[in-house]
């Protein structure tokens, strides 16, 4: 089964020890790579919520100098 590299998101071979493409060690531990899966998510949701909260911002400025 294939599966992607922690450090540079490419594809890999799951057994593979070493990423063939930035030729980092990748043999994690299992409750480590669901910690690190873990901590991806959360990096996305807060980036979302940054993105959106700016959304926000930014209209909230338009509307003050329309005003
Ligand atoms: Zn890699």
């Amino acid at each position: 089964m294939a599966e992607n590299c922690f450090f540079c998101n490419a594809a890999k071979d799951e057994q593979a020890a070493v990423c063939p493409a930035c030729s980092r060690d990748t043999a994690v531990p299992a409750p480590l790579a669901a910690e690190h899966q873990a901590l991806l998510q959360k990096r996305d949701r807060l980036r979302a919520e940054l993105i959106e909260a700016k959304a926000r911002l930014a209209s909230r400025r338009r509307k003050s100098a329309n005003a």
